[in-house]
């Protein structure tokens, strides 16, 4: 019998397979290092934990309206306009499961099929797939290695079609973990309101940001930004909550009342528990969150260093987020005991097979020549996996 051209037509995620497999590995009794995870190795901090079970006991069991509790609105309403002088009312922000359905339901509700979305290279995985699935097409706009793989206008310029609907903007970056700059941000949302597209901006990493970087949300450049921009956010990665899935929207009324729709008949509210530890994550003590992006620079500026020791090695500089880009181009034709590195892939896979450590080879971020490191791992096992990624690459002929 016939399946779904569309459900076939999506690609697994690479991400995942890697992991599975190096899990696999480690079930066997084989001693793996991984470097695929794309989640902090911190337990949820106490008070949210906390919250979630005085919620249970209060009776928190029930539905809720499908686009979240009122109370956590507010609060998120609160976040935007103090961290990111954004102001929203209830009827422009949604809760969902998760940022990634936060993104599903803005493309369903802005996309008529064909409809083009912009996306940079190296993308997160889920971004080409999740406009496919809304019947839209995603347009793949390249990058370069001089421009910090950020968006570039001339670039834009030449991929825009009468059919583009919306270009999407991930700051800080997965995989890159680099940051746009005020003026860059300036730029393509002049870029946005010239071709009148949606603005779709990703800043789940915006909490982990190194040093002096700071974090603006494009929303907040213009009222025209504001009027156009689908803000995504959420709290898997700043407040290490990721198995909980709570992510928020916010943008113009007309687009969050269709996500509200979608998302009513789809999965209905977040889970009740689970929208009221995310009302404690933002109205409570922030400690554990500084805790934890001191740690993430730490062992960032760890894994920089020994990758600096490395010959034929470079790096995209992350200022935030918790990858690592690794530059291998120099290995890509040569062979390690007998195994012939052609690609991205094939380096990876040689290296969990000879070495047992486990990377993402950029080609599933559509970036060849590179590999995705996580640092949301110890200090300890980032200095055991480098050690073997050095005797790897010293070892690669
Ligand atoms: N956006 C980016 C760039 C991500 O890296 C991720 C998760 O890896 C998400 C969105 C989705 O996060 P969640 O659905 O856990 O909120």
């Amino acid at each position: 019998m016939n399946l779904s051209r569309k459900g076939e037509a999506l690609s697994p995620s690479i991400t995942l397979a890697i992991t599975a497999k190096a899990k696999e590995m480690k079930a066997k009794g084989i001693d793996v290092v991984s470097f695929g995870a794309g989640e902090p190795d911190f337990n949820t901090p106490l008070n949210i934990r906390e919250a979630a079970i005085k919620a249970m006991n209060e009776g928190h069991t029930k539905y809720t309206p499908a686009s979240g509790i009122s109370e956590l609105k507010k609060a998120i309403i609160k976040k935007f306009e103090i961290d990111n002088d954004l102001k929203y009312n209830e009827s422009q922000i949604i809760i969902s499961t998760g940022a990634k359905q936060c993104l599903a339901n803005a493309f369903m509700a802005i996309l008529n099929p064909g409809d083009e979305v912009l996306i940079p290279t190296p993308y997160w995985v889920s971004y080409p797939e999740l406009v496919k699935l809304a019947d839209g097409v995603p347009v793949f706009v390249e990058c370069l290695k001089e421009d910090n793989f950020k968006f570039k206008i001339d670039i834009l310029e030449k991929s825009i079609t009468d059919k583009t609907k919306a270009i999407l903007i991930n700051s800080p970056n997965n995989p890159t973990g680099t940051i746009y700059s005020r003026d860059e941000l300036i730029e393509l949302s002049k870029f946005a309101e010239k071709h009148d597209l949606f603005i779709i901006s990703d800043e789940i990493y915006e909490k982990l940001i190194y040093g002096d970087d700071k974090h603006i949300s494009i929303a907040s450049l213009s009222k025209d930004a504001f009027d156009r921009t689908i803000v995504i956010n959420g709290m898997s990665k700043s407040y290490a909550m990721t198995g909980w899935r709570v992510g928020y929207a916010a943008g113009p009324n007309a687009v969050i009342k269709i996500m509200n729709n979608i998302q009513s008949h789809m999965t209905s509210n977040v889970c009740t528990i689970t929208q009221y530890a995310a009302l404690e994550a933002l109205e409570g003590p922030q400690d554990d969150l500084y805790a934890m992006v001191d740690i993430f620079q730490g062992r960032r500026d760890l894994m920089g260093s020994m990758l600096n020791s490395m010959d034929g090695i470079s790096y995209i500089y992350p200022q935030g987020a918790f990858y690592i880009m690794v530059n291998i181009e120099n290995f890509i034709g040569k062979s390690y005991n007998g195994k012939k590195i052609t690609d991205s892939l094939s380096f990876s896979g040689i290296l969990l097979e000879e070495e047992q450590v486990a990377v993402i080879p950029g080609s599933g971020f559509g970036l060849e020549n590179y590999i995705r490191l996580s640092y949301a791992t110890s200090n300890d096992i980032i200095t055991e996996g480098l050690k073997r990624l050095k005797r790897f690459t010293s070892g690669t002929k």
